[in-house]
């Protein structure tokens, strides 16, 4: 059984106007038995020499098969490295469009399923490539730097990918080299960035439909009824909601913000997904959600993204079972959105070698 969710977004057109889109997310029912669902999973993984790639947003019981069967739970620039550098020839990425694209991309040779093609995000639906191409070309004086939540097309026109790992660096790194940048598609992330880099950004008008639901003021009653807690933010929220924030940051920084903290209580802004491994790894401190609108206000204030709930274990095993839902992402599309990713990993390796002491072979342009 599926339950279907409509909602609308927000997008920009050609001209740079903001429009509103609809959209629509199949949500599959878990099933009766979960253990014995997860044991068929993880036989079937074993069964087709596959791996199981899964964000921090998707289902507790997917995140817990991917840790037990030798995959990786982790934010999306993790994710792409896993995944390009993991021996198994067929990759199973449990999240959205973008991530299994990614994974593609950096490893044409290698299978890679997803347990629904559907599974998209309201950043990569917000920013189609014909009209973000036309407005690079409106703009051939900027280097185009893109989020990791895009489609393959966005990618191939971009010089830079970046995820949220990593963005304040890249464009840090771009803006001490008198650069100018085209960001694309979160304002939220790209205001963040321009304010605390002091880069020059032109930003397109994209928003994510979860992040974009939190609440400034009623997080700011919240902080007054628990003075004592640390707010972490996605820097994907709105800026009344990061200005309050203790700790921004990407879902592996917010994660190791819970782990190392010495505070017992946090409010969290972003997806609630993620409370599944904060709990594991933090157990005993307690988590409080950021407030939305609330539960029933619209089909996206739950805090929940609809299309990473797409992804379950009764659509995992029919993948599994059947070798249904490959990527596909056709040459040169492919080659060229490959550069902007390499660029980014390429970067931020060299980065680690600087960190560790060692040589780096940064290669990036
Ligand atoms: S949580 Fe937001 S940014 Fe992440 S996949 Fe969903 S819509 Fe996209």
């Amino acid at each position: 059984m599926e339950q279907t969710i409509a909602f609308d977004y927000d997008r920009q057109d050609a001209a740079g106007a903001t429009c509103t889109a609809h959209a629509w997310a199949k949500v599959p029912q878990p099933p009766k038995d979960r253990a014995a669902a997860k044991a068929r999973a993880a036989q079937l993984l074993k069964a087709r020499g596959a791996v199981l790639v899964a964000h921090y947003y998707v289902d507790g019981d997917l995140q817990d098969l991917a840790l037990e069967t030798g995959g990786c739970v982790s934010d999306s620039l993790e994710m792409a490295r896993f995944g390009r550098d993991h021996a198994a020839q067929t990759l199973v990425v449990a999240g959205v469009r973008f991530m299994g694209e990614t994974a593609k991309i950096l490893s044409p040779e290698k299978t890679v399923l997803m347990p629904d093609l559907d599974a998209t995000c309201s950043l990569d639906l917000g920013c189609p490539a014909e009209d973000f191409a036309a407005f690079c070309d409106q703009h051939p004086d900027r280097k185009v730097v893109v989020y990791a939540n895009t489609s393959a097309a966005v990618k191939a026109r971009a010089d830079w990918m970046v995820t949220s790992s990593c963005a304040l660096d890249i464009v840090g790194h771009l803006h001490a080299q008198g650069q100018k940048i085209l960001w694309a598609p979160d304002r939220h992330l790209g205001r963040y960035i321009q304010e605390q880099t002091g880069a020059d950004m032109l930003l397109w008008n994209g928003a994510c439909i979860v992040h974009d639901e939190f609440k400034g003021l009623e997080l700011q009653m919240l902080r007054e009824q628990h003075p004592d807690a640390l707010i972490l933010v996605h820097p994907e929220s709105p800026r009344s909601v990061v200005e309050q924030a203790d700790v921004v940051g990407s879902t592996s920084a917010l994660i190791k913000a819970v782990v190392e903290g010495t505070q017992q209580r946090y409010i969290v802004a972003t997806d609630n997904g993620i409370l599944h491994r904060m709990r594991q790894l933090a157990p005993g401190k307690e988590l409080i959600e950021a407030p939305t609108a609330g539960n029933g206000a619209t089909c996206k204030s739950c805090a929940h993204c609809p299309w990473m709930a797409m992804n379950a274990l009764t659509n995992l095993i029919e993948v599994l079972e059947t070798g249904a839902n490959a990527i596909q992402v056709p040459e040169p599309t492919r080659a060229q959105a490959q550069a902007c990713i390499e660029r980014m990993l390429d970067f931020t390796a060299a980065q680690k070698a600087r960190a560790s002491g060692m040589t780096p072979g940064m290669g990036a342009a």
